[in-house]
């Protein structure tokens, strides 16, 4: 898959059986929808398509940030924030294809790793959560 940010190729890095797509170049990451299934799945959480339309039913993030197009259909994402303290700034595929988070989101993910881990039932946190472990081993 090609990296909706700077058009590298992606690689996928597998944890707990679920596989994610990083770009080596910029650090971020592509969760996709099937994947997303099989973490929330596993975790005996919601349903994506609960989840993708509670993200997509929430407020447009207002952000200088380029909006990036989606790797898998090209169509322009929407950016909105996850998570609680801090918010994660993501962008989401309106047609449910995934989640991308920027290099700069992932630090800020595992830095909170310092602080508290929220509760595991909420399928939000669950995702970050997931992130966290997967990037926690530096190279
Ligand atoms: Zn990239
Ligand atoms: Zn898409």
């Amino acid at each position: 898959m090609i990296c909706p940010v700077c058009k590298y190729d992606m690689i996928v890095v597998e944890y707990q059986n679920i596989e994610l797509d990083y770009c080596n170049n910029c650090k971020g990451v592509w969760f996709d929808s099937g994947e997303l299934e099989l973490l929330l799945k596993s975790q005996g959480l919601e349903e994506p398509k609960a989840f993708f339309d509670g993200i997509l039913n929430s407020q447009e993030a207002a952000s200088p940030e380029k909006k990036r197009n989606c790797p898998v259909c090209g169509h322009k994402m929407k950016k909105t924030t996850i998570g609680g303290q801090p918010e994660i700034l993501i962008d989401i595929c309106r047609d449910k294809h995934g989640l991308w988070f920027d290099g700069g989101e992932v630090a800020q993910l595992i830095r909170r790793l310092a602080g508290e881990h929220p509760p595991k039932h909420d399928s939000r946190e669950q995702v970050i959560s997931f992130l966290e472990e997967v990037f926690e081993a530096p190279e």
